[in-house]
């Protein structure tokens, strides 16, 4: 049986950034990925629009991102900025309003109500801290509750519901507040960074994946692809894993995967009752990212709507066959993204004109080695599992970007988790 010092499950972001660290401390090193890719969450298909290639995952990034940033200058992978809109568009349930601002006059006040009510939650808290060890536990509610807990009404009231869901990628009545407001509080407390961080900050010129071959080879650690996890059985010596394939043991384990996946590993000794719960109950972040190609729309339209099917519909690029735009749904089945008329009927409530001609996206939610999008808590597993998800168990330990702290759930959590782990190991490696 091959042995190995550690054995990393998964090559996302984490996987791989923990694989490099390690190998750069002299330890022997496996990545086993279940997919036949790298990359997990982010996964960039060139040319999937007539030469236009798509992010079906994590798409953008901000120098606050201190993490992948530097990984991008390390390996002088090129970034592009976004390109600003000349207007935001506002769609109020399939009706664009033409107004500068998505409230009328008199409800002014409330828009600048709610703006500071975000500011003044994300001011509370450190995001370099875990939050559950903070006074934030009002805000881990969720995200109708707290516009409510708050007072906001009117437009400002659906925009402020529908951008925390956006940001969530969840549904407000599930996903928690805290965790969008986290968001604003990494941008130093600023709504626009939020914005920034979400739609319109850099993208990566070739695709993530740039990026994640960059650290795979660098990293030069044994990778083997098509090889899913099934079992991971600890002893006072070691870990065996077994995955379809082979057996292989290794002094240490790092699982990446994200949380949903964990109950569908054996492990022995079993997984501790908090762990088990967290992935039985899984994260809200349970939505949708969908491309589109359409004719008939404004060629640099950000639109924001509530009452719509998306809450989100920018465009990226513009294309010989029109503009691709990308499209966030806080639910999976918003829209049949296998449907052009159903793809091409939500972008209308965004561009009545719209005619939508191609359509792309992934499943996130159904894919056995994802079960979600982004890992958004739902509201109150703060308190209960904020700090249990990343806590080793003996030989076995955890990772991924659920487990980091200022970036928790972004490529940059991803990266800061890998880098965490890898020295958690050579401590725990050299202790005993
Ligand atoms: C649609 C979407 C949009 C996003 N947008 C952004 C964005 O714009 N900016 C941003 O920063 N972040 C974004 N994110 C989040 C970001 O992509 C993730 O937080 C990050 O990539 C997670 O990295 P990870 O290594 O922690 O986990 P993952 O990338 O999920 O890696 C885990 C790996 O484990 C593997 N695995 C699972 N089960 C097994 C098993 N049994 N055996 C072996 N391997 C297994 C998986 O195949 C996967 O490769 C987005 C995510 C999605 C899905």
């Amino acid at each position: 049986m091959d042995r190995y010092d550690v054995v990393v499950i998964g090559a996302g972001f984490a996987g791989l950034t923990a694989a490099r660290e390690l190998r750069a401390a002299g330890q022997h090193v496996l990545v086993l990925e279940a997919r036949d890719r790298i990359g997990g969450s982010t996964w960039y298909q060139p040319d999937a629009f007539d030469g236009y290639g798509l992010e079906m995952g994590g798409t953008w990034i901000v120098p606050q991102q201190t993490h992948v940033w530097a990984e991008v200058q390390r390996y002088g992978v090129p970034i592009k900025d976004s390109a600003l809109p000349s207007r935001m568009t506002w769609s109020d349930h399939g009706k664009v309003l033409e107004s500068l601002l998505p409230v009328p006059p008199q409800e002014y006040g409330q828009l600048e109500h709610a703006v500071r009510s975000l500011i003044e939650a994300a001011s509370r808290f450190d995001p370099l801290r875990p939050l559950s060890e903070q006074d934030v536990a009002d805000l881990d509610v969720p995200i109708r509750q707290w516009a409510d807990d708050v007072g906001l009404t009117g437009n400002a009231r659906e925009l402020m519901i529908s951008w925390f869901c956006g940001c969530a990628n969840a549904n407000e009545d599930i996903g928690s507040a805290l965790d969008a407001i986290r968001w604003c509080a990494s941008m130093d407390n600023s709504l626009w960074g939020m914005v920034q961080a979400s739609v319109l900050g850099f993208t990566f010129v070739n695709g993530t994946a740039s990026l994640a071959q960059a650290i795979l080879a660098d990293g030069g650690a044994d990778l083997r692809l098509s090889s899913p996890v099934r079992r991971v059985d600890a002893d006072a010596e070691g870990v065996t894993v077994i995955y379809d394939g082979g057996v292989v043991r290794g002094d240490r384990v790092l699982m990446t995967t994200p949380v949903g996946v964990w109950q569908d590993i054996e492990f022995a000794p079993a997984l501790p009752a908090d762990k088990l719960a967290m992935s039985k109950e899984n994260h809200a972040g349970q939505g949708q990212k969908i491309w589109a190609l359409a004719r008939n729309v404004p060629d640099d339209i950000s639109g924001f709507g509530w009452g719509t099917s998306f809450d989100y519909v920018g465009a990226m690029e513009t294309t010989e066959r029109g503009v691709v735009l990308v499209c966030f749904a806080p639910e999976h089945d918003r829209v049949d993204a296998g449907d052009l008329a159903d793809v091409q009927r939500a972008v209308r409530e965004f561009a009545p004109e719209a005619d939508v001609v191609d359509a792309r996206s992934h499943d996130w939610v159904h894919d056995e080695f994802s079960k979600g999008l982004w890992a958004t808590f739902r509201a109150g597993q703060f308190a209960k599992y904020e700090l249990c998800v990343g806590r080793p168990e003996g030989r076995v330990h955890f990772s991924g970007s659920h487990t980091a702290r200022r970036w928790r759930t972004f490529i940059d959590g991803a990266i800061e988790s890998g880098k965490c782990a890898a020295a958690e190991i050579l401590t725990a490696a050299k202790e005993s």
